[in-house]
């Protein structure tokens, strides 16, 4: 897609002219409501804000929001959805922020969300630089990107006066991180909206394709514990570090498929306290990652053997030579699980949220691809709810790193639009 291309389309009402959607493409896709007034009036403003949209972004990004400490953002999300006049903001038991906008009659219920937190700790440097077009900041594009343009949604819908049959909930939730293992979306289905979502999209990630598989993920955190000793006088014991290591060499040594693509990642390493002392632990967090079931039920079974595999054939050395002195210093093992998140593949393009958010694009000029991530959209997902992840347009680079970028360009409005236009199909309008 050239964005250059796209930028010298100037209205909505243009894009319908010029767009030819093929009826055989979209068979399942619900109707792109084109010719509603009020939501073509959405979308154009949407397109007009789009300097405030970005403001947003910055000014929420530069609140902190590492994982379990979301609330100070959270506190400003939610104020701000008020300020767009939303009668009904709250904040849930676990610090999800829920705008509930109204259908005026039954369609389905659509909820749309952008993640709260971060996975950069206390005391990170949130604020944000600009280098020309370019800001950079930890979290910029993931997720501040995806809360800004939930707010951009919310404020032209709200703004248009458009009228949606179904109920739209605008949320900004927590956990969705690596330590938070979606525990702000689980809680969401588990509790506050139970059983009251028809259709889920997250707006998390930059550029404009769209993802309708969950890559499901587990977590361990592996730790060999042993007495520990000095690392002179009490030599000829197993050494807990040394068994972290045998296992690491060996999961380095795993093979996975390409297709579906799993991975496998040992992504922090902790234990000791000094150079001449046997460690009394030696710990690591091992991720693993698949598009399906199974193969990462294969992988995470092959992860499982050898780190039993590391801590026998740390004792057993030190036990053939050392005998009683080293079986009474023997390792053990302990696995904690710090995440799991369900695999799901069962949805394809033609699925109905899929198809349609793929329809959206095109009326919007540009045809998005489908492909798999992990999101808070795993959680749905695994529920059979319908559910996607969309990107918020624009384009970023380093994601989870302290140098993250994000550049509006000349079409950044796209992002919220098609989220708009996406919306307004599953709820219908008025
Ligand atoms: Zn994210």
């Amino acid at each position: 897609m050239s964005l250059a291309h796209l930028a010298a389309r100037a209205t909505f009402a243009a894009f319908v002219a010029a767009v030819n959607v093929p009826a055989s493409l979209d068979a399942q896709a619900l109707p792109i409501p084109t010719d509603n007034p009020r939501l073509r009036a959405a979308l154009d403003m949407i397109k007009a804000q789009e300097a405030w949209t970005v403001s947003q972004q910055i000014s929420l990004c530069e609140i902190a929001a590492p994982p379990y400490k979301e609330a100070a953002r959270a506190a400003e999300y939610r104020r701000r959805l008020q300020a767009l006049g939303i009668t009904s903001v709250h904040v849930d038991s676990v610090g999800n922020v829920i705008a509930e906008r109204r259908g005026t009659g039954n369609g389905p219920t659509v909820l749309i969300e952008g993640h709260l937190d971060t996975v950069f700790p206390e005391g990170t440097d949130v604020r944000v630089k600009r280098n020309g077009t370019v800001l950079a900041g930890p979290g910029i594009g993931d997720d501040c990107r995806g809360l800004a343009v939930v707010l951009s949604v919310a404020r032209a819908f709200q703004r248009a006066n458009v009228q949606t049959a179904g109920t739209v909930y605008f949320v900004g939730d927590v956990g969705e991180e690596g330590q938070g293992n979606l525990r702000g979306t689980r809680y969401l289905f588990a509790n506050s909206l139970k059983g009251r979502i028809d259709y889920f999209i997250s707006v998390d990630g930059i550029g404009l394709d769209l993802k309708h598989h969950g890559v499901g993920s587990k977590r361990y955190r592996v730790t060999y514990k042993g007495p520990g000793g000095h690392s002179y006088g009490a030599f000829g014991i197993p050494n807990p570090i040394h068994a972290l290591g045998r296992a690491i060499a060996q999961i380095a040594d795993v093979q996975v498929p390409a297709s579906p693509k799993t991975t496998f990642n040992v992504g922090v390493i902790s234990g000791g306290t000094s150079v001449n002392s046997i460690p009394f632990s030696g710990v690591m967090d091992v991720d693993m990652r698949s598009e399906t079931a199974d193969a990462l039920d294969a992988v995470d079974k092959q992860v499982l053997k050898i780190l039993t595999s590391a801590l026998d054939a740390e004792n057993d050395r030190w036990t053939r030579q050392t005998g009683a002195r080293a079986e009474r210093a023997k390792l053990s093992l302990v696995i904690d699980t710090i995440g799991i998140r369900p695999a799901n593949s069962t949805q394809t393009d033609s699925s109905r949220i899929v198809a349609t958010a793929l329809a959206a694009g095109r009326v919007l000029g540009f045809s998005p691809k489908s492909g798999a991530s992990s999101t808070d959209a795993n959680v749905p997902m695994s529920l059979g709810v319908p559910a996607i992840t969309i990107d918020g347009g624009g384009v970023g680079a380093g994601a989870h790193s302290l140098g993250e970028t994000y550049e509006d360009g000349p079409t950044g409005w796209l992002g919220p639009q098609w989220a708009a236009l996406i919306v307004a199909a599953l709820a219908g309008v008025r």
